[in-house]
């Protein structure tokens, strides 16, 4: 406590206003016995506080006391990084589920209007899918999605935010492509998914994929939820005009 330069109270009071010193278990070690002192120590951030003279043994002992609470600290944070991880990804693909995607446009919406950037989304849906289930099972099925969902990643810039939307529909959202390189992105993904080839012990297969596109530079604060609709109704005209296709929104 005391201590040359800055006493043992305010380096506690110090290493709280860092995360990482939040961390660290603190044992005050001190001849000074008021209990006013001990009560502000605790108060100021240390775990334990301990009068001099102390026996060796009793420090061991609340060394160790500090030490399991780390350590369970430790593991606590771990598994909350990994839950946190588990709530954002879609479990059958390993790409970003519908959850995080929203939450993913919200930003980049907020983003994009602020620095007046266009935004852009791509919805994705597998032609004819349900046939693949059909005609060669569900785990087959499961085994398309998968390799679909990480060739629209492969394919995709680091920036751009991919993610399964649901079933056998995904999203891509380009920032700051203009509805040109939108254009010529969706292209690239449309032919890298009809250029994948699947095989069944029933014979070999491959599947196309039909794509809306909705592009936005609008300040309209209902612009994520248009977007998707927009996005959805272009996905609904690719689909009519014979699949296998892209097609941009086009307001009527
Ligand atoms: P369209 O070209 O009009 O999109 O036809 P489609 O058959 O792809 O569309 P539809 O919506 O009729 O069928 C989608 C199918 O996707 C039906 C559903 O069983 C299948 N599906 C959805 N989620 C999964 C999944 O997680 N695994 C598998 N294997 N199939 C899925
Ligand atoms: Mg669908
Ligand atoms: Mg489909």
């Amino acid at each position: 406590v005391m201590m040359p330069e800055m006493t043992g109270f305010e380096f506690c009071q110090a290493l709280q206003t860092e995360e990482a010193g939040r961390d660290v278990h603190i044992i005050i070690t001190s001849a000074r016995d008021a209990l006013e002192d001990k009560v502000k120590g605790l108060e100021l951030g240390a775990a334990d506080y301990l009068t001099k003279p102390f026996s060796l043994a009793e420090l061991r002992a609340r060394l160790q006391v500090g030490e399991r609470i780390v350590r369970h600290r430790k593991s606590i944070k771990e598994q909350k990084t990994q839950l946190e991880h588990l709530a954002r990804e879609d479990m059958l693909t390993g790409l970003s589920n519908r959850r995080h995607f929203e939450e993913r446009l919200q930003e980049e919406w907020q983003r994009a209007l602020r620095y007046g950037h266009a935004l852009t989304l791509l919805l994705c849906d597998i032609d004819h899918f349900k046939q693949v289930n059909d005609l060669y099972g569900h785990a087959c099925g499961d085994a398309v999605l998968k390799e679909v969902g990480q060739t629209l990643l492969r394919n995709s810039r680091a920036s751009d935010v991919v993610a399964r939307y649901g079933g056998e529909e995904f999203v891509v959202l380009l920032c700051e492509a203009s509805p040109e390189q939108a254009m010529v992105a969706a292209e690239r993904l449309r032919a890298a998914i009809k250029a994948l080839s699947f095989h069944h012990p029933s014979g070999s297969f491959r599947v196309t994929m039909s794509i809306g596109i909705a592009s936005s530079e609008s300040k309209d604060p209902e612009g994520p939820v248009r977007l998707l609709a927009e996005a959805d109704e272009a996905l609904y005209a690719a689909k009519g005009l014979g699949r296998d296709r892209v097609e941009c929104y086009k307001k009527r």
